[in-house]
């Protein structure tokens, strides 16, 4: 059978795999320019408002001593022009004269520079204030905008999942009792269930197969039932799985009960949901079943290990390589 032949499933998991992966990550892109912009914009408000404060604070001391200033040029203009003016008119200003105005005019240098300056920070705080307004706004309206994209993000993310889900119930997947998604099966899930540890991975992490009571991580269960579906078209029967997802305990008690037969406990790829244990005449070596899948696991990203064909002997054995599965 040719691949293309092989590839013809009633639905390309591995398409859909693709899209939900590419959702996925769109609508995380999304989500964390929203989150950057937001933090952005934090920055700069607490900056803005910083100033104004500082504004603020600089003008009410100028105009503390604005109007006191004021009052005090006012006076000495008064006295110093009508002594000055006497002084002229009599013919005789004095030096004492000519003091007093030249304190004057430096008063008045002074006052000036005040109300300058006040004008100045008050202009300085009305545009401040402006620009603060205004990023609010725009940022409102910029937030309203992400919000609207990242919402179409995850309606199309939603919808690829539930064609993901209905294709794998319409393969005889079992899903949630109440028809929920089985969340182990969203290829996102996958990487995911990296972070836990050899055997403890959450059933929510897990997506059941075809043959029931089995499960592996979302990628290598995606693959493995397009690989049971060219499989059935070649040998008009599903593949037979005698062993899946191992956790801790099972593990422990395989090894226990069967030494040799299974991996140290914590440290079997059963463990992290990318292997299973094959019957149906793929234990068998060298049988046209484990031939077939032999040559043409790969190209769902199932392989016989190299250590399974020699120590221990294990044709049964097969793992999943997600470097494989995600060239597909
Ligand atoms: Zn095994």
């Amino acid at each position: 059978m040719s691949l293309a032949e092989l590839r013809r499933e009633p639905v390309n998991l591995t398409e859909l795999r693709r899209e939900a992966e590419k959702a996925s990550k769109d609508l995380e892109g999304a989500t964390k320019a929203l989150e950057q912009r937001r933090a952005q914009v934090r920055t700069s408000q607490k900056e803005l408002t910083a100033k104004l404060r500082e504004l603020q604070v600089a003008e009410r001391a100028f105009a503390q001593v604005r109007q006191p200033l004021s009052d005090i040029v006012g006076q000495l203009y008064q006295q110093s022009m009508s002594s000055g003016l006497a002084g002229f008119l009599s013919g005789k200003s004095d030096a004492a004269t000519l003091r007093a105005m030249a304190d004057v005019s430096q008063v008045v240098a002074a006052r000036d520079q005040v109300l300058a300056e006040s004008s100045r920070l008050q202009a300085e705080r009305e545009r401040l204030a402006a620009e603060a307004q205004e990023l609010r706004a725009g940022n409102l309206l910029a937030e309203a905008q992400m919000g609207a994209e990242i919402e179409t993000l995850r309606v199309r993310s939603d919808k690829i999942v539930k064609s993901l889900t209905q294709a794998l119930v319409k393969l005889g997947v079992k899903v949630d009792k109440g028809g929920q998604p089985a969340a182990g099966c969203a290829p996102t899930k996958a990487l995911s269930a990296n972070e836990f540890a050899n055997g403890l991975i959450p059933k929510a992490y897990l997506c059941p197969l075809q043959q029931p009571g089995n499960e592996l991580r979302g990628d290598a269960a995606l693959a493995f039932i397009s690989l049971n579906e060219a499989y059935r078209r070649q040998f008009g029967r599903p593949i037979c799985v005698t062993d899946s997802y191992r956790s801790l305990a099972e593990q422990q008690s395989v090894y226990y009960r069967r030494p040799g037969f299974a991996a140290v406990p914590g440290r079997s790829n059963h463990g992290l949901g990318l292997a299973v244990d094959l019957c149906g005449g793929v234990q068998n070596f060298r049988s046209a079943q484990f031939n077939w899948l032999e040559s043409n696991g790969k190209k769902f990203g199932w392989f016989h290990p190299k250590w399974a064909y020699i120590s221990p002997f294990e044709p049964w054995h097969w793992e999943y390589d997600p470097k494989l599965g995600s060239l597909l």
